[in-house]
């Protein structure tokens, strides 16, 4: 796809890394800014070199013979010395990570932080991210939210995951891998609630754009029998204050050790008032069982 006119200025820039988003699906999604310093930073880094070199194509931006440096996970750790003796000398370095916001369930995280521990400037040329892309389609509170990426893929580890965010007074965002999203929408159904408020948003600005708004139960129902592909995003609506004066939490624990043991009656009513576990079986202790 061609961008049309050029639009990006080639401007000297101040030494310093500038973090900069890319389009998460409609390579249009970028600003005239993140453009002018991809095409004005002495040094180019990216994630993956590829795709910045394709986006960059797309918009009619030469590499020129500036140097094009993979900075990802498994490397970050050699190449950011490199890019920050850069900065040092005086260079204007501009990272790019796959697509979206560099560090949003992305790597720039370490460069960063040794940058700003080094003194050096760092800016960001904000733009584009999936989760706040979610939140604006899903029709859910956006006053207060909880971003918490990806959910470890192991069912005992999602299950924990999910527990302790179950009752945080805030909206969710999670990423999750099409591979993996019936087993998350099973555990959010059983942990979460069926009649908890959800959206499903997958390949947002992109040509397939989806989003199943509903109750936790209802998208399990609409998604059970689809094979989803492409990138999604799950918005989950707010868990429900729930009261929890100690006098309401000793009478449900009362209630729990008469039919569980003291560990089960812990998790039960630690998950049921947003407690933690640990405070629970203390209290269960107090009260004469062991
Ligand atoms: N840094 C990116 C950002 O700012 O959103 C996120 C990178 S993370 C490795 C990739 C995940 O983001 C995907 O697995 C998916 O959960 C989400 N994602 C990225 N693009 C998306 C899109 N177009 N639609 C829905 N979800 C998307």
């Amino acid at each position: 796809m061609a961008s049309g006119k050029t639009v990006h200025e080639v401007n000297p820039l101040t030494p310093g890394l500038y973090l900069v988003a890319t389009p998460i699906g409609s390579a249009r999604d970028i600003t005239l800014r993140a453009l002018d310093i991809l095409a004005s930073a002495d040094v180019l880094a990216a994630e993956d070199t590829r795709t910045l070199r394709h986006l960059m194509e797309i918009h009619g931006i030469a590499l020129g013979d500036r140097p094009l440096v993979p900075c990802h996970d498994h490397n970050e750790a050699q190449a950011s010395p490199r890019l920050l003796q850069a900065i040092a000398a005086g260079k204007s370095v501009a990272y790019a990570s796959e697509a979206g916001t560099p560090m949003i369930s992305d790597p720039g995280f370490p460069l960063a932080r040794a940058a700003i521990a080094e003194g050096l400037q760092v800016t960001a040329a904000p733009g584009p991210s999936a989760a706040i892309c979610a939140l604006t389609v899903a029709g859910l509170p956006t006053d207060r939210f909880l971003f918490a990426g990806f959910a470890p893929s192991t069912k005992s580890a999602r299950r924990s995951f999910l527990q302790e965010l179950a009752h945080q007074p805030a909206t969710l965002v999670l990423y999750e891998s099409p591979k993996r999203i019936n087993q998350i929408l099973d555990d959010l159904c059983e942990i979460f609630g069926e009649s908890r408020k959800m959206a499903l948003c997958r390949e947002l600005t992109k040509r397939f754009e989806e989003v199943i708004r509903g109750s936790v139960g209802q998208v399990r129902e609409a998604c059970h029998d689809r094979v989803l592909k492409g990138e999604i995003v799950l918005v989950l609506g707010r868990g429900e204050k729930v009261a929890s004066d100690a006098a309401t939490v000793e009478a449900a624990l009362d209630r729990a050790l008469e039919q569980m043991t003291v560990k089960d009656a812990a998790t039960a009513v630690a998950e049921a008032f947003g407690l933690t576990r640990r405070d629970v079986y203390q209290l269960a202790l107090s009260r004469g069982r062991k």
